[in-house]
């Protein structure tokens, strides 16, 4: 049995004693509603906000979003795939927005299952689109701060990349470091945050890092891309440290 294999079991058997305790609630809006389950994880108001959420177009390409492939940087050679549309601090997006902040501010393992499950479907469009041997690709993300982690004791980032990894069959490859720049991105400008992004980050110093990453196409997962500055420089990292190609997946893209 791989090791693969053994862990999806052990999380199966958890999530199930889990939900004995706890049972589910919507990873909207928190309700305890009945009848949920991993497919159906929205009571009946958010299931339909979600699916108008999920099927709103790019305002600059008019693609639905999932489709989408616009950076917000031009000239970027890094391809960008995201799933939903998100407003910061703004009502629209409502559902995207909660669940955001759900596997943010508290470990929740439904909506990270929910979000990795997406997150697969474009994973394997990611593979055929660009013409990857499955075989060659390895999934990164770019960890929380330290100073953050330990505020929170979540890495969304993390617990996406690791759930998507169980779901794909990808290994993940633990690359990138946080430098322990605490400078908060959210009030910073784009050239600002490319800065804050540039001393934030480097690869992780050990020694067998650059053989992993060598001829490998990078998945980059994070779980929401504002300016692009954080995934741009980390993807130029990963590519510097041998990567052959990386392309940037996130849940959401700010608009
Ligand atoms: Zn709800
Ligand atoms: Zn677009």
């Amino acid at each position: 049995m791989k090791s693969t294999d053994l862990k999806r079991i052990l999380y199966t058997v958890s999530d199930n004693v889990r939900h004995l305790l706890f049972p589910r609630r919507c990873i909207g809006c928190g309700k305890l509603t009945e009848g949920l389950s991993a497919h159906t994880p929205f009571c009946t108001e958010c299931s339909s906000t979600f699916d108008t959420e999920y099927n709103s177009c790019c305002s600059d390409c008019v693609k639905q979003h999932r489709a989408c492939r616009c950076f917000p940087h031009t000239g970027t050679k890094y391809p960008q795939y995201h799933l939903l549309p998100y407003k910061p601090g703004s009502k629209k997006y409502a559902v995207t927005a909660a669940m955001l902040l759900r596997i943010k501010d508290v470990p929740d393992r439904d909506t990270v299952l929910f979000l990795a499950e997406e997150l697969k479907t474009l994973c394997q469009q990611i593979i055929t689109e660009n013409g990857y041997d499955p075989a060659q690709c390895v999934l990164a993300y770019a960890p929380r701060s330290p100073k953050n982690y330990r505020k929170t004791g979540v890495d969304q980032a993390r617990a996406l990349t690791q759930a998507l990894s169980l779901l794909t069959d990808l290994p993940v490859v633990y690359a990138l470091r946080h430098n322990k720049n605490d400078r908060i991105q959210k009030n910073l400008s784009t050239a600002q945050r490319l800065e804050n992004a540039q001393t934030s980050y480097c690869i992780i110093d050990k020694p067998n890092i650059y053989t992993t990453l060598s001829s490998k196409h990078v998945i980059l997962i994070d779980d929401i891309m504002t300016s692009g500055a954080t995934l741009m420089h980390c993807a130029s990292l990963l590519t510097k440290a041998g990567a052959k190609s990386v392309v940037c997946l996130t849940v959401a893209k700010s608009t």
